[in-house]
């Protein structure tokens, strides 16, 4: 009888901490065997002239969140799973709705099930738009006792903002449940009075989503998140960072030791003003928030990243078709900024944008792109080692990765539910030919091959990464965390 399920052969094994030519060995969806040579496999892949990295771990992205009257967005978790593969993804961070006037525990039931009809394995946010004492002291430490680690807040959005106050509160439950917070960072009153204004002159079209959004008000934002968090000593990350000013607020934060980390997307590398101002109501395609900035930040963005001010990159994917009731047109396609649904979609196309724009082109290393695209979301959502590295003992999660190959982007080639892709037409070099998840390959040469309902629920337990600091003003503290974790 074969030693190994499964013998991953000649492939450059990239750790995030180097590369080298070795075998991989995988029993029971595991890896057990990293060595020069593997021969003891009941079958192996040879991966000569590709490269060997840990599946990608996607810890931002929105998957059939269900809607208060009925219905969830048009991505599946089966379709999910495909988008994801089909780009070297294997584990997902997503997020439990929570509606105004409702509970939580509800809801963690019900996508618990929805989830387990994909085939990406899965852990999750709580969101929190409705703190009150019902939810905070019973409902959300049930939740966080089942394995669901960071609660996730709006500081804008009309259903979902929470105003100062509010936001004290879940900080402060966190830090007492040994939770990280995740926090979208714009100003509400902010980014409403300036689309009020912007509605009264007649400047509706798509293009001014951004106007109302310009980075002063993801600074502000930025800046009282962090200011709150340190104010309670608790961790937080802060989402899809799309300009230097807001991350130069984190890197403040960073070098005074607060526990602050930030996250930004291929998005904010990518997309302009000059894509949401395309002709008609083709601009709708690229309405994100934060929005769109301009290649000079793009630039400014880069290098927040080899700083290490930015060190994950998540997808935020959440998609929207361009036509049918549930698209971007649901309003019309003379729809006000205001009322087109926001949100774009980016699984499939995180991995290669981010290799062909950063490695390929010289401006991050190949290690940096393993730790910002799966090991550094992995540890910071406590999903290391069992995901995020290639290391004995790690769930046997792996992308092959033809680093040389040219690929034009095509909404075909993303598998997602949705009809367009911000992408299409693109140009990137280097393209996942398999990815192989616990140690089965669920997608060879863009063919996705898993059964829905293989995904696997990744409930998180305590991890020091988040621990808080124990500092406090005054040293006075209305809410120590428990000593021992
Ligand atoms: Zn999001």
């Amino acid at each position: 009888m074969a030693g190994y399920d499964l013998a991953v052969r000649g492939g450059q094994v990239a750790t995030g901490f180097g590369t080298t030519r070795c075998d991989i060995g995988v029993k029971d969806g595991r890896i057990v065997a990293i060595a020069e040579r593997i021969t003891d496999a009941a079958r192996a892949i040879e991966a000569d002239g590709l490269l060997v990295l840990p599946g990608g771990v996607d810890s931002h992205c929105h998957i059939e969140e269900p809607q208060p009257g009925g219905g969830a967005n048009e991505e599946t978790f089966a379709t999910a799973s495909a988008a994801a593969f089909a780009g070297g993804t294997t584990s997902v961070v997503c997020f439990i709705p929570q509606w105004k006037g409702h509970g939580v525990w509800e809801r963690y039931v019900d996508y618990r099930a929805r989830a387990a009809r994909g085939m990406l394995d899965h852990s999750f946010h709580q969101i929190i738009s409705d703190p009150t004492d019902a939810v905070m002291e019973q409902e959300v430490p049930r939740v966080v006792a089942e394995g669901v680690r960071s609660l996730k807040v709006f500081l804008t959005y009309e259903p979902l903002h929470l105003d100062d106050a509010q936001y004290l509160r879940v900080l402060t439950k966190a830090r007492e449940l040994g939770c990280l917070v995740t926090v979208h960072c714009e100003n509400y009153a902010a980014i409403n009075w300036r689309t009020a204004e912007l509605l009264k002159h007649g400047m509706a079209a798509p293009k001014y989503h951004a106007w109302a959004r310009p980075p002063v008000v993801e600074r502000e934002a930025t800046h009282r998140a962090i200011a709150l968090a340190e104010l309670v000593d608790q961790p937080i990350q802060v989402f899809h960072v799309s300009c230097a000013e807001a991350a130069e607020e984190i890197a403040r934060a960073q070098a005074r030791g607060v526990k602050v980390w930030g996250e930004t997307c291929p998005q904010y590398v990518t997309l302009t003003a000059a894509d949401i101002d395309r002709p008609g109501f083709e601009g709708a395609k690229f309405m994100c928030s934060p929005a769109p900035r301009t290649r000079e930040e793009h630039a400014r963005i880069w290098e927040m990243i080899r700083r290490g001010t930015l060190d994950v990159i998540s997808s935020d994917h959440c998609a929207f078709s361009y036509e049918g009731d549930r698209g971007k047109r649901q309003n019309g396609a003379d729809a006000v900024f205001r009322d087109i649904p926001n949100g774009i979609p980016g699984f499939a196309a995180r991995l290669p944008i981010i290799f062909s724009e950063g490695v390929s082109k010289g401006r991050i290393s190949l290690d940096d792109f393993v730790r910002l695209t799966s090991t550094n979301p992995a540890r910071l959502m406590g999903l290391a080692p069992r995901k995020g590295m290639i290391a004995v003992g790690a769930d046997a999660d792996l992308a092959l990765w033809d680093p040389a190959k040219k690929v034009t982007l095509t909404n075909a080639l993303m598998q997602h539910a949705v009809d367009y892709t911000p992408y299409e037409g693109m140009e990137v070099t280097g393209w996942p030919v398999a990815t192989i998840r616990r140690g089965e390959v669920v997608m060879r040469d863009g063919k996705v091959q898993a059964e829905p309902g293989t995904g696997r629920f990744l409930p998180r337990g305590p991890y020091d990464l988040i621990r808080p600091r124990g500092i406090t003003p005054d040293g006075f503290d209305p809410a120590p965390p428990p000593a021992v974790r």
